[in-house]
């Protein structure tokens, strides 16, 4: 073990893991087969697992903690609010919540000046898509296939990855259409401008087949994430936000992910210029300090309900906690530069050196990201693009490369066939080489099951 750890801490976890296989349940899993990694310290880039072991957070815990863990302003922000004023009523006025809003507001592109919060990204959507079919009276939403929107009933309905067929009996009113995926074009697309194009031209089909006047909402994510970190070519969501004026149909942008600077722009839309009419935001609001999500709200849409009363609304919907963390979050972010950092560790560091590894490791089909969020895309054979796991799942290959990166310190997360790399965006230039290291070294496990 890291000599930071001591021996009653490791006993602590030693407890923590029993009770935890005794009265926990687990999320997305089959509760006899798990094995959970117990994490007793974090800091910074770093955790440090069940025995001590010191790791290198490229996970950011479900891409979430953007300023790293346990930063001491944020920290030294939430209890100052406990101490004063740990809860409130949705209804009464707090210096927190204000704040976090007027910040929000202010970061969010166009007239996104409006804040409605949520405890997490799926209470967001739910809420984005109510907002959507109250403001425009109709009832269809239209997801992209490939596309990860939340757990909660109506939010997995909307969700494109094979995550939803756990639960999904296919919504009434949700609608669905391929997104840009260029490396697996749906279109046979040969070149980006060629896959925006005809996706584009898809979208438009299917509002068109759909019926215009019954669609209240298009959801995309800015960049879709868990299905695949897969940027949109330039000009499609520009198009989207064309297309989807032209029809009298909102864009929901879904920012649970990317928002707050993941791609090195505080919100992934900004890479476009678009403005969309809701934008659904969580995670890096508050680095997850405690639970936060919400949707910025356009002024035509806030106009809905100025005289009607919004039906919605949630116990914790703005927790001083929550918006003490999101303020200190968003200043500590803004202080120290951690967005043009993400920018330029995207550039200068993650890009070239992943590509380096596609050139090394016959396994890596893909590379392809922005800012501090990257896929490494693993398949059979370079040739046919065979993935190295099964469509909605994980394969053993997958299994033993994330074992071998635990093994040698690194923590990464892994989706269906691919590695995601998305570190705190204020992880120092030295420990990311350390982590790109590791990488390449655990990679060579999974090149034995490469054709070459
Ligand atoms: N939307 C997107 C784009 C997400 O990535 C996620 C979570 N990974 C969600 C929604 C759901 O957020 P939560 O898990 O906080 O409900």
């Amino acid at each position: 073990p890291d000599p930071s750890i001591s021996e009653d801490l490791l006993a602590a976890g030693r407890t923590a893991y029993e009770l935890d296989r005794s009265h926990v349940f687990h999320s997305w899993s089959a509760q006899g087969a798990l094995d959970p990694m117990t994490i007793v310290r974090a800091e910074g880039s770093h955790v440090w697992d069940g025995e001590g072991r010191r790791m290198i957070d490229f996970s950011s815990q479900m891409v979430n903690t953007n300023i790293g863990h346990s930063h001491p302003a944020v920290v030294a922000a939430i209890q100052e609010q406990a101490g004063r004023i740990a809860t409130i009523a949705p209804a009464h006025v707090n210096d927190a919540r204000s704040e976090a809003a007027r910040l929000v507001a202010e970061l969010a592109p166009g007239d996104l000046d409006h804040v409605f919060f949520t405890n997490a990204g799926a209470e967001a959507v739910e809420h984005a898509i109510r907002m959507a079919r109250l403001h425009t009276g109709r009832d269809k939403v239209l997801s992209a296939y490939r596309s990860y929107h939340g757990g909660t009933d109506l939010a997995v309905n909307v969700t494109g990855s094979a995550r939803r067929f756990a639960s999904d009996r296919g919504a009434a009113g949700v609608a669905r259409f391929f997104p840009p995926y260029t490396y697996r074009s749906a279109f046979h697309a040969e070149t980006p401008e060629q896959e925006a194009g005809r996706a584009l031209e898809h979208l438009e089909q299917v509002i068109q087949l759909e019926g215009p006047g019954t669609v209240a909402a298009v959801i995309l994510e800015s960049v879709p994430g868990t299905a695949g970190i897969y940027v949109p070519p330039a000009g499609y969501m520009e198009g989207v936000r064309e297309l989807t004026r032209r029809y009298g149909i909102l864009f929901i942008a879904d920012e649970v992910m990317v928002g707050f600077g993941r791609t090195g722009r505080w919100f992934g839309v900004d890479h476009w210029g678009v403005v969309p009419d809701l934008m659904t935001f969580a995670k890096g609001v508050n680095s997850g300090y405690v639970p936060l999500g919400g949707v910025a709200i356009s002024d035509a849409v806030y106009d809905t309900f100025t005289d009607r009363a919004y039906p919605g609304g949630l116990t914790y919907s703005g927790h001083p906690l929550a918006c003490a963390a999101a303020v200190a979050t968003i200043n500590a972010m803004k202080d120290e530069g951690m967005v043009d950092n993400a920018a330029r560790i995207g550039t200068e560091i993650l890009g070239p050196r992943l590509r380096q590894l596609m050139e090394r490791h016959p396994a890596v089909g893909d590379v392809r990201g922005l800012g501090a969020f990257w896929a490494v895309e693993l398949v059979r054979d370079r040739a046919t693009k065979e993935p190295l796991a099964p469509y909605g799942g994980a394969s053993p290959e997958m299994g033993e490369l994330a074992g071998e990166c635990k093994r040698l310190g690194l923590l990464p997360f892994v989706s269906e066939n691919r590695l995601h790399i998305a570190p705190p965006l204020n992880t120092t230039d030295e420990v990311l080489h350390e982590g790109l290291d590791i990488l390449d070294q655990a990679l060579e496990v999974t090149d034995a099951h490469a054709a070459g």
